[in-house]
C-alpha cells in the first residue's frame, strides 16, 4: 500500500491567513470597519508570551488591529473582570482572547464566561457551546475549526464517514464531534475509559486524536486509508542522548507517525499540520466577529 499523504497545515493556513487579509481590506474600505483583535496576558510564562507575540504579529500582517494587554501576575480577578468589561463596550474590538492558563488565585471560567459570547474569538464561552451544539451561527474553537477545514479540503463532502475523536475536552473533543455530526459524518467520542481503543480506532474512516500523549496512537490501530488529524502537541526529549542530556526537547502528536503514515491515506505532521490552523482560524474568527458587529455577511 502506498505511503499517506502528508496534509501540509503551514502552506494551508498561509493561504487562510491571506484570504482574511483580502476579506478584511475590504470590509474596511467598503464599511469602514477595521477587525480589531484584543489579547490579554496575565503573568510572565515563557510559552504563553510566544503563543501570544505570534497572535499580535500575524493579525497585524493580516491589516488587523492587535492590542495586547500584558498584566502582572498579581493581577486581581476583580482587575481582569473589569478589563474585560471595557473590551466588551469597546466597539473597535470585535474579538477578545484571554491565553491561558490564568493563575491559580484567578477562577478562568468566571473569567471567559464573562467576554462577550460574541467577541469570544476562542469560542470557549458556554452560551457559543451551545450554539454549536444546536447549529446556530456562534463563535467555534479555533483548533476543531482548522482540523475540520483540512478534513474537508481533503476530503470534500464528508456525509456518512466514520469519525473517531479521541479526547473529549472541551477545547477540542467535544466541538471536534459537533462539527463533523453537523458534516453528517457517524462519531464516536473515546477518552481514557473507552474499552479497547485500537480496535474503535480501525473502524474510523476519520481519526482524529486529541489526547496529549506522545505517539499513542500506533499504525495497527488505523484503518488503510483513514484520513488521520493529528491535534497533540506534546514536548519530548531529544533522540541524540547528548542533547536530551543538555534538556533540549521536541515536538511530537498523539499518533506515531513514521508508524501511521505507512497505514493511513492522508495524515497531518506534528509540527506543522493542526497547530498553524489555530492562529489562522483566529483571524477567521474576529473578522466573522466584525462582520456580525457590522452587520455585513462574513461570506461578501
Ligand atoms: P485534555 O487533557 O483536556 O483532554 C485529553 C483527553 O484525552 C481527555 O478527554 C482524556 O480522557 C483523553 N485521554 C487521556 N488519556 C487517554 C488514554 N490513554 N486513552 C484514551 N483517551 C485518553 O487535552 P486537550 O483536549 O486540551 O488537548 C489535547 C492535545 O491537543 C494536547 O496534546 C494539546 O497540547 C493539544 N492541543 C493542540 C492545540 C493546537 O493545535 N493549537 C490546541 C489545543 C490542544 P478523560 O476525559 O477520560 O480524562
Amino acid at each position: 500500500p502506498a505511503r499517506a499523504s502528508v496534509i501540509d497545515g503551514k502552506a494551508f493556513s498561509q493561504t487562510l491567513v491571506e484570504r482574511v487579509a483580502a476579506a478584511a481590506a475590504r470590509l474596511e474600505s467598503a464599511h469602514g470597519v477595521k477587525p480589531g483583535l484584543a489579547v490579554v496576558i496575565v503573568g510572565e510564562d515563557p510559552a504563553s508570551q510566544l503563543y501570544v507575540r505570534n497572535k499580535g504579529e500575524t493579525t497585524l500582517k493580516a491589516g488587523m488591529r492587535s492590542d495586547t494587554h500584558r498584566l502582572p501576575v498579581e493581577t486581581t480577578q476583580d482587575e481582569l473582570l473589569a478589563l474585560i468589561a471595557q473590551l466588551n463596550a469597546d466597539a473597535g474590538i470585535h474579538g477578545i482572547l484571554v491565553q491561558l492558563p490564568l493563575p491559580k488565585h484567578i477562577d478562568s471560567s468566571a473569567v471567559l464566561d464573562a467576554i462577550s459570547p460574541d467577541k469570544d474569538v476562542d469560542g470557549f464561552h458556554v452560551v457559543n457551546a451551545g450554539r454549536l451544539a444546536v447549529g446556530l451561527p456562534g463563535m467555534i474553537p479555533c483548533t476543531p475549526l482548522g482540523s475540520l477545514m483540512l478534513l474537508k479540503d481533503q476530503l470534500g463532502d464528508l456525509s456518512g464517514l466514520n469519525a473517531v475523536i479521541v479526547g473529549r475536552s472541551n477545547i477540542v473533543g467535544k466541538p471536534m464531534a459537533q462539527l463533523l455530526l453537523g458534516e453528517s459524518c457517524t462519531v464516536t467520542i473515546a477518552h481514557s475509559r473507552t474499552r479497547d481503543l485500537p480496535a474503535l480506532c480501525r473502524t474510523a474512516d476519520i481519526l482524529v486524536a486529541a489526547v496529549g500523549r506522545p505517539e499513542m496512537i500506533k499504525g495497527d490501530w488505523i484503518k488503510p486509508g483513514a484520513a488521520v488529524i493529528d491535534v497533540g502537541i506534546n514536548r519530548v526529549s531529544s533522540r541524540d542522548p547528548v542533547k536530551a542530556a543538555e534538556g533540549k526537547t521536541r515536538v511530537v502528536g498523539d499518533v506515531d507517525f513514521n508508524e501511521a503514515v505507512e497505514v493511513a491515506g492522508r495524515i497531518t505532521p506534528v509540527p506543522g499540520g493542526v497547530g498553524p490552523m489555530t492562529i489562522a482560524c483566529l483571524l477567521a474568527n474576529t473578522y466573522t466577529a466584525a462582520c456580525r458587529a457590522a452587520g455585513v455577511d462574513p461570506e461578501e
